[in-house]
């Protein structure tokens, strides 16, 4: 039995973790890098512990520093969080010869599903239906070339200690296979320090469907049904969702029972996930493979909390003291549907290029932060997990994610909308984020009719990148009513029937002009359109019109920039200021 845990991470899923530990009474310590030193996961704990500089490899990978900060603090457990040393069997074990609880998997589970070819060895002994391919040990490149041979073109080439999407290569033609091994090769030896490869058959439009499963020391194993996260972006997820549309309850029945019997197979406890690689065979047919087995809690894990009412991070804990699983495979149901989005800062238009810089602006929509003491998560379908504050810094050293936001409704439908609706209610600014894109891929057809495969944000790549979602005059007619309204309050008000105002919209010059009409009426001209506007405070908020159009909006003013929010997506004037009536280009009349 333990009291205190230590977290051995950061960001969001160290907050999680922390949200937890507390509603079950236990005590937390945080450790933290030089770069993190006034993160929200050190203010979220009751102790935190300075662990190294900030690159993670001198922080939280130092899994021996890590151990001595939890002696010191007299912590008796150990939360890996995911990512950084949450797969690392090492760490597990030397948690266990320092007597302190990892709360995760065995370690000998750890090093069973830790490289992809000989986990996929071991599944296939258990019967897991396995996608065609070679994971052999010889890895002799004329062998190889072989086996992909027999496999047929396209296969793909995977770093068998590969993981996060890196070390993958797909190849078309046996002509660029060699090279392509290569290449794929060096990668995996500079990322993972280990060169092996195995070879699958490249699945076509596939949909990527993993089952959470859960085991206790007690022999019981259950699924916590399906996540689908087919919306990806090289090879990493964007969207999740559950449950997986258009699954039916027979397939349901038996992904489940297949990532049970793999986790059988290495006598899982804890948390874990089977990802599957499913092959759609028209008229809703689907074949599904054993991918990998990820030993840890999920970054997607709130979809399953949401449709289950579960709290993941409890049974994690509870299993680690010993206890059974709280609940048995036929007590456990699937209600409504959850969807989560990943905001990450980031440029989606430079390829996905992450982005570092203060937020200066951080608002969410009413939500709940993580799980709600002790009631079910669809009281309030909006979670936000997030491990940042306004004002803090985000920082180049880590994952560029800085939240994630799950939305719960009855039905799919209904999810969506409720989806689209909150990343409209998030306001960031300070640094580029993928929030815009993110409406844009939940709006796309494909994505709100379910034709969901791995390449939908490339093939919807016309509707998802580099689109203005409020065009020229509504921005420009916001931004000056926003002028207007800060003028009024610092009791600058200027005089004066024709006023010109210079800025930046869209990386171009533009100008508009604004005319006060004898019965007080303003007009307003710009990009072309012309007309009256009109706007008044509405709370926080300003509701304007302009152009037969009318919007909500929010704007938040830096310097001489107005970055605009409205239900449709926001909008950036910079560079704003008036000008004087000589430069003020007056439009046609
Ligand atoms: P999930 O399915 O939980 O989303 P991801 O593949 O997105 O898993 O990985 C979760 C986190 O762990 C990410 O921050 C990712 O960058 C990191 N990660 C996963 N595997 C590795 C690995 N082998 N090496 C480095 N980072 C990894
Ligand atoms: P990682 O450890 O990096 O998560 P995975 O083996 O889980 O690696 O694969 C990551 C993603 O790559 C999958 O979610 C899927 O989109 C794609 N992928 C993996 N295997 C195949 C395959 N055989 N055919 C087509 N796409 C694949
Ligand atoms: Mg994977």
């Amino acid at each position: 039995m333990f009291q205190k845990i230590l977290i051995a991470n950061r960001g969001e899923i160290a907050c999680r973790v922390a949200a937890t530990a507390r509603r079950m009474s236990l005590r937390t310590v945080a450790v933290y890098s030089d770069a993190d030193a006034h993160a929200r996961h050190v203010a979220d704990c009751d102790e935190a512990v300075h662990i190294g500089a900030s690159p993670a490899r001198e922080s939280y990978l130092c899994w021996e520093r890590i151990i001595e900060a939890a002696k010191a603090t007299g912590a008796q457990a150990i939360h890996p969080g995911y990512g950084f040393l949450s797969e690392n069997e090492a760490f597990a074990q030397a948690c266990t010869e320092a007597g302190l609880v990892f709360i995760g998997p065995p370690a000998s589970a750890i090093q069973a599903m830790g490289l992809k070819a000989a986990a996929k060895q071991l599944m296939e002994r258990a019967g897991v239906p396995l996608v065609p391919g070679y994971h052999g040990a010889d890895q002799d490149p004329e062998l190889l070339l072989r086996e992909a041979t027999r496999i047929g073109f396209p296969v793909l080439i995977k770093a068998s200690a590969g993981g996060g999407g890196r070390g993958m290569r797909a190849v078309d033609k046996a002509e660029d296979f060699l090279a392509a091994l290569a290449a794929c090769q060096r990668e995996a030896k500079g990322a993972f320090g280990d060169d092996a490869v195995l070879i699958e058959k490249y699945v076509q439009r596939p949909r990527h469907i993993e089952v959470q499963v859960f085991g206790d020391v007690h022999g019981h194993c259950v699924s916590l049904f399906e996540r689908d996260c087919s919306v990806q972006r090289r090879h990493q997820k964007v969207l999740e969702e559950a449950p997986a549309p258009g699954l039916s309850d027979a397939m349901r029945r038996r992904m489940g029972e297949a990532a049970v019997a793999a986790a059988r197979a290495v006598n899982y406890v804890g948390a874990g996930t089977v990802e599957f690689i499913v092959e759609q065979r028209g008229q809703g047919e689907m074949d599904f493979f054993f991918m990998e087995m990820n030993t840890r809690l999920q970054v997607e894990h709130p979809v399953t909390e949401a449709i289950t009412g579960l709290d993941l991070v409890e049974w994690q804990i509870r299993v680690a003291r010993g206890e059974a699983l709280p609940l048995q495979q036929h007590q456990l149901r699937m209600h409504g549907h959850a969807i989560e989005a990943r905001i990450c800062a980031e440029n989606p238009d430079k390829n996905f290029l992450p982005a570092a810089g203060t937020l200066q602006v951080y608002r969410t929509p009413p939500c709940v932060a993580f799980l709600p003491p002790g009631e079910p998560v669809r009281s309030q379908p909006i979670r936000i997990d997030s491990g940042v504050r306004e004002g803090d810094q985000i920082s180049p050293f880590y994952d560029s994610m800085i939240g994630k936001l799950i939305v719960h409704g009855d039905t799919r439908e209904q999810a969506l909308a409720r989806l689209d609706e909150a990343l409209g209610q998030m306001h960031i600014v300070g640094l580029n984020t993928n929030v815009q894109f993110l409406r844009y891929v939940v709006r796309s057809d494909a994505f709100s009719q379910s034709d969901l495969d791995t390449a939908l944000i490339q093939r919807e790549k016309a509707a998802v990148f580099k689109q203005e979602p409020v065009g020229l005059p509504m921005a420009a007619a916001i931004a000056v009513a926003q002028a207007l309204l800060e003028e009024e309050r610092s009791h600058e008000a200027q005089n004066g029937d024709t006023r010109g105002f210079a800025f930046e919209f869209g990386g171009a010059h533009a100008q508009a002009t604004l005319t006060v009409l004898r019965d007080g009426g303003l007009r307003l001209a710009v990009g072309g359109t012309s007309g009256a506007l009109e706007f008044q405070q509405a709370g926080d908020a300003i509701d304007v019109r302009f152009n037969g159009e009318r919007t909500l909006a929010h704007v938040y003013t830096a310097g001489t920039t107005r970055h605009v929010f409205t239900p449709r997506g926001a909008a950036r004037i910079t560079a704003l200021e008036e000008v004087s009536e000589g430069e003020v280009v007056h439009p046609h009349p």
